[in-house]
């Protein structure tokens, strides 16, 4: 089993503070996948992230801080604001990969999931299975849920990757992103950035810089901090960019692409 994830950066414009799809790169990694289907059958989990679909709102309304009694009933419509802004999202990714013939089915967080403090503790991954047996992608994205402590909480696509390959002990671990993986400080704000074919240690970075002005859920370091928690458990991941064409397809292949891998060993 493969768990790919396909970051908010690729599907939207993601310094937007308007829901922006990028229709070209969506109709593109579809293809990309449905071609590598074709040549020989995979079973496949889509995690996609939530993008300038979801975090605007996200930052708007502070969901995932402590609040007075008195703000709930804004926080929870802020809660629907942001479940069915995602959801729109998702239902768009869904309709470019149904149109290539990909058979996705959408598991949405909010529907099964809950958490506490931030961190996802419960969530039954028994459809996920049944739908992977009947030859269904399922497809799960950055959305919001229950929160015991703080009633309501942003779970990101990163967050989603880690819990499922935790449970479900996928083959492989495949992160596109907009970038060609890490670097030891952001590469879109700085020239002498330098790559990592291997990452290890939250130490290699310079700077704990998130990533875009919206992103409400901890951009790269935040991606790196959930990947380096599936390498304590053994579970090897890679990070490519999937903004470079090809290279969707060539990493289901199994074929060398640029990127960069998290693990703990050397
Ligand atoms: P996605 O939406 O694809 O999951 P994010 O936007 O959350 O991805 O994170 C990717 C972004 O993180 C890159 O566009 C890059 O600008 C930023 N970034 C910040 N620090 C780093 C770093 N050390 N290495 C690589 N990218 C970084």
């Amino acid at each position: 089993m493969i768990i790919l994830k396909i970051g908010g950066s690729i599907l939207t414009n993601k310094d937007s503070t308007e829901s922006e799809i990028d229709a070209v790169s969506l109709k593109r990694i579809a293809s990309e996948i449905k071609s590598s289907l074709d040549n020989s059958y995979k079973e496949l989990i889509i995690v996609h992230g939530a993008g300038s679909f979801g975090h605007p709102p996200a930052k708007k309304y502070k969901i995932g801080e402590a609040f007075d009694k008195s703000e709930y009933p804004e926080k929870r419509i802020g809660f629907c604001e942001i479940q069915n802004a995602v959801k729109k999202l998702n239902m768009l990714i869904c309709e470019a990969f149904i149109e290539e013939g990909l058979p996705v089915v959408a598991i949405p967080a909010s529907s099964f999931m809950t958490a506490n403090d931030k961190r996802i503790v419960e969530g039954n991954l028994d459809n996920f299975r049944k739908y992977l047996h009947k030859g269904f992608i399922p497809i799960i994205y950055g959305d919001v849920v229950l929160d015991d402590e703080l009633e309501f909480c942003v779970i990101s696509g990163d967050q989603l990757i880690q819990y499922l390959a935790k449970n479900l002990n996928p083959d492989m671990v495949v992160l596109g992103t907009d970038v060609d993986g890490v670097y030891n400080k952001n590469p879109k704000t700085h020239d002498d950035a330098i790559f990592f074919d291997k990452f290890s240690s939250l130490k290699d970075l310079d700077t704990l810089e998130g990533t875009t002005n919206v992103d409400v859920t901890g951009g790269m370091v935040g991606k790196i901090k959930e990947l380096l928690y599936l390498a304590d458990l053994g579970i090897e991941s890679k990070i490519i960019n999937a903004e470079v064409e090809d290279n969707i397809f060539k990493v289901l292949e199994n074929e060398e692409v640029k990127g960069t891998v998290i693990s703990r060993g050397n």
